[in-house]
């Protein structure tokens, strides 16, 4: 493997040039194992990099701290797979997550995917106006975003959903798929399945995203790359690779956090009415913070300090759980079960992934 079968070329190096001299070397990373700490892949193979003392005196916003998907300038250290991680290029592209409140914070979700499919199945009532919501989120990421309608096999006018569909999203181009019957993988590969370009599929759970990237991208089960580090123990652990490159070269970002991206719209309406809740939610410790009695839970700290009045947390509460019994299908996308966070057995270490640094 080489850096250009991760997408890297002469645009990237001009713009690396700089940290070149200044005796980095680029990478792209792969996975994010635990906050400030990220699997990358270098030219002579996969490294695992730290951001130090150095990265944080310039970067101070959580969105300049690296996601899955970055070209970062890094520095390796003398006999080790170990190194430092310096630099985050401009970004192409990114998927963020964004509180308004007091000042706005931006999580990185993903970082310079090219293409964007968001995937319904046929085979479900789906909603055109999450479609729509999709379709924002892509737009703003600046990827190029395409609407895949999966399940044909199972639906008898699948040609009348697609040209409704399309109504709805003038210019974005709307494909009808299969992978039981292939229908339209073909076209679809030849059109967007191209070494170096990197993809994401999102949609809710069950539409099809794992399958589809293994029938169009891998033709072949997806390669479950793994990332090997020592725990503070010195046992060997394994991460699940979270940039993947598929045997048509391709390559893909599957992450918690891109599935995810499906529950945001739902939410959209609660977390707006309630923006200051959610701004302090961003900086408890955990991104999976139940705000009860989560270590670092910022929402229970500003109840105690009067911060946050606790009848307006209760009604964000109610009107919270009345939207998640109302959507019965996104209650709990298995994609979800698998998200790092907090609980009994991690309590007392440090947490997977960062949300906000203002505690460093
Ligand atoms: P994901 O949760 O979006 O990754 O969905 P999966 O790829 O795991 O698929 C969910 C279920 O739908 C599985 O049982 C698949 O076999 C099935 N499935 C996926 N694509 C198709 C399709 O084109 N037609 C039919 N009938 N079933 C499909
Ligand atoms: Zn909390």
């Amino acid at each position: 493997m080489t850096l250009a079968d991760y997408g890297w070329n002469e645009a990237l190096a001009l713009v690396f040039a700089p940290h070149a001299m200044a005796g980095l070397e680029p990478a792209r990373v792969v996975c994010e194992l635990r906050r400030n700490f990220y699997a990358v892949q270098t030219e002579a193979g996969e490294v695992l990099a730290e951001c130090g003392g150095g990265f944080f005196h310039i970067a101070k916003k959580s969105d300049q701290f690296p996601a899955v998907g970055d070209w970062v300038g890094v520095k390796k250290r003398g006999g080790e797979p170990r190194a430092d991680l310096h630099v985050v290029l401009p970004r192409k592209t990114k998927f963020s997550r964004r509180a308004s409140g007091s000042e706005e914070i931006e999580q990185i979700v993903a970082a310079n995917i090219d293409t964007v499919f968001l995937v319904s199945g046929l085979d479900q009532n789906f909603n055109p106006k999450r479609i729509q919501r999709f379709l924002v989120a892509a737009k703003e990421s600046g990827a190029e975003a395409v609407v895949l309608l999966n399940k044909s096999d199972v639906c008898d006018n699948a040609e009348d959903v697609r040209k409704e569909i399309q109504v709805l999203v003038p210019g974005v181009p709307v494909h009808i798929t299969s992978t039981l019957t292939r229908k339209g993988l073909k076209a679809l590969a030849a059109t967007y399945v191209q070494p170096g370009r990197t993809l994401a599929f999102i949609g809710s759970s069950g539409v099809g995203k794992s399958s589809l990237i293994n029938a169009l991208v891998c033709d072949e089960a997806l390669p479950t790359g793994e990332v090997r580090e020592k725990d503070s123990k010195g046992r060997h652990t394994t991460t699940r690779r979270e940039l993947v490159i598929a045997p048509s070269g391709a390559l893909v970002i599957d992450t918690p956090g891109m599935r995810e991206l499906q529950l945001w719209g739902v939410e959209d309406g609660v977390e707006d009415a309630f923006a200051d809740i959610k701004a302090l939610a961003l900086q408890c410790r955990f991104t999976n913070c139940g705000h009860t009695n989560e270590p670092g839970c910022a929402v229970q700290a500003a109840l105690k300090s009067g911060g946050l009045v606790a009848q307006r947390f209760e009604s964000y509460r109610k009107l919270k759980a009345e939207k998640v019994a109302a959507t019965p299908a996104l209650k709990k996308p298995s994609a979800l079960a698998s998200k790092p966070g907090w609980n009994k057995k991690n309590e007392g270490t440090k947490p997977f992934r960062h949300r906000f640094h203002s505690d460093d």
